[in-house]
């Protein structure tokens, strides 16, 4: 390990489930982007600083980076093993961008890195998902693993972590943030249990449609696939302007898109820039015209993951 090296870390935003691939599917984008700065220090330890406004915990047992590292610092088992880390968090929490996963891939990564790659990008979705424990209760990998790999991810199984890296071809992703509250936990409350043979039937056929578009760069057939007759239907409820929203962006030349996560973000995709700005600007009206403050992301699908530069 070089003690003497301090890092920069910027961890992309991510969107879990993409419509029909709930708690499996995941890509990265390239805007907004969390930053984090981390040190080793003589000192055994973590300590946490930060330098937002979001007052999130500083001990890090409760802050998801802090959760993920000591993991991570178990199992390398050192005990004099230090770090400092400093957290600038720009994805607002709560929004369904994986604003914890961002915190907690991004640390992973760069202790990693300060410790020469000792361990494998799956340890790291392992480590990282402590932090998820600590964020919303349970132990999942679908914003973490396209934030550490890049791109559109599958998790096949989560336990044990089997991690498919999915080609796709270029993308644009519009993101609109209502800026209204939905907790992770009551999303997932309302869901139903139990699930209709014949809606799992259209489900898996827009999965497997959605992984072969990716896979072929056959957009139409991503557009088709992007369909969700299980958790959408019960969800979308919580999201003003959200059937809006989908149908309008549709019109406007949308491959197609849903809920980011377990909302409230909604986002669409695009083959085209101008369609994406088109949708920007259909997102724009469906909440000005209900009154809902809200925040707009034109950006392209994140091919890197974790970036990290010594400083
Ligand atoms: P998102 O889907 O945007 O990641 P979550 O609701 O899953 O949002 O996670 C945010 C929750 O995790 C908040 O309750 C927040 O206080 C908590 N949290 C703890 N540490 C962090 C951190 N470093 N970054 C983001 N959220 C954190």
């Amino acid at each position: 390990m070089n003690t003497k090296k301090k890092i920069r870390i910027l961890a992309p935003a991510t969107i879990a489930n993409l419509v029909c691939g709930f708690d499996i599917l995941g890509l990265a984008i390239n805007h907004p982007q969390d930053e984090m700065y981390l040190e080793v220090s003589n000192e055994p330890g973590l300590r946490i600083t930060h330098t937002d406004r979001y007052n999130l915990p500083t001990e890090p047992a409760k802050n998801v980076a802090g959760a993920a590292l000591l993991a991570l610092m178990e199992e390398y088992g050192d005990a004099g093993l230090g770090f400092d880390l400093t957290i600038n968090k720009i994805i607002k929490p709560g929004s369904g961008l994986g604003s914890s996963a961002a915190s907690s891939a991004g640390a992973v990564v760069g202790a990693n890195y300060l410790l020469n790659n000792h361990f494998s990008k799956m340890d790291l979705v392992r480590f990282a998902m402590n932090g998820e424990k600590v964020a919303s209760g349970v132990k999942h990998a679908d914003n973490i693993t396209p934030c550490i790999y890049g791109g559109v991810t599958l998790i096949r199984s989560i336990f044990p972590l089997d991690i498919v890296s999915l080609s796709a071809p270029p993308m644009y992703v519009t993101v609109v943030h209502p800026q209204i509250e939905v907790k992770t936990s009551d999303a997932r409350q309302i869901l139903r249990k139990e699930v209709q043979l014949k809606d799992a039937i259209k489900q898996w056929g827009n999965i497997a449609g959605l992984v072969a578009g990716f896979l072929q760069n056959d957009y139409e057939l991503i557009g088709r696939s992007l369909e969700d007759v299980i958790i959408e239907p019960i969800r979308s409820i919580l999201i003003p302007g959200f059937d809006d929203v989908k149908k309008l962006c549709k019109e406007a030349g949308a491959l197609g898109g849903g809920i980011s996560g377990s909302g409230p973000s909604v986002f669409m995709l695009s083959k085209e820039e101008t369609t994406a700005r088109a949708v920007e600007q259909i997102m724009k009206s469906v909440y000005d015209k209900i009154g809902v403050d809200y925040h707009v992301h034109v950006t392209t699908l994140n091919t890197e993951g974790v970036w990290v530069k010594e400083v």
